[in-house]
């Protein structure tokens, strides 16, 4: 139906979140009528993020570095980590301005339906970390979900099981329950922070 340049267009852009073949034909037509610089520029910023963005080797954050800027900050407290899904919940937490510790992003929660099992995520990692880095407390931050439930489930086990006593707390209730944590407003995930309990 179109020349194969849209449709490829139409196709990758299809691929994304939340974006439907109707969308991303629109999209897709949004980009023909744009001038060469706009379209150059979102051609470009794709191709920046993925050459210079990678992970953090310490908590798996985003970085542009080796360790992103939350574990290269000296003021955080290391002995304090916050376990979150994605790096996009680091942003919401960090909005909140309750934490002072750091984090390990997970990369997704369990999920054996759709094939995440523990391996799949930075769990054997926590764990090393929490071992060896002199960790008081571990603050498990995944999403108020039927998987982010069973994924904290899973590492408090795991924690517990390793090292008796190291606190593991888990985010005070009043999130709302089903949504991902960057729905929840500031003020509530403060609160859910700053009331978290041990479990
Ligand atoms: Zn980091």
């Amino acid at each position: 139906m179109y020349a194969p340049p849209v449709q490829r267009l139409i196709t990758e852009l299809s691929k994304l979140p939340g974006v439907g073949g109707r969308t991303a034909q629109r999209l897709a037509f949004y980009i023909l009528r744009a001038s060469d610089e706009e379209a150059g520029a979102l051609a470009e910023a794709i191709r920046e993020v993925k050459d210079r963005i990678g992970l953090c080797e310490v908590c798996f954050n985003l970085a542009d570095g080796p360790r992103c800027r939350i574990c290269s900050d000296e003021r955080r407290d290391p002995e304090l980590i916050c376990v979150v899904e994605e790096p996009s919940d680091v942003i919401s937490i960090e909005r909140t301005h309750e934490f002072a510790g750091r984090y390990h992003v997970l990369g997704g929660a369990l999920s054996p339906i759709d094939g995440v099992d523990p391996e799949d995520l930075k769990i054997g990692e926590l764990y090393a970390r929490a071992e060896s880095d002199g960790v008081r407390e571990v603050v498990i931050a995944t999403n108020p979900t039927t998987t982010g439930e069973a994924t904290a489930l899973h590492i408090a086990a795991g924690l517990r099981q390793r090292q008796p006593q190291l606190s593991v707390t888990r985010l005070a209730s009043g999130l709302p329950v089903g949504a991902d944590l960057e729905y929840a407003d500031e003020l509530t995930l403060g609160r859910a922070m700053s009331g978290r309990r041990s479990v």
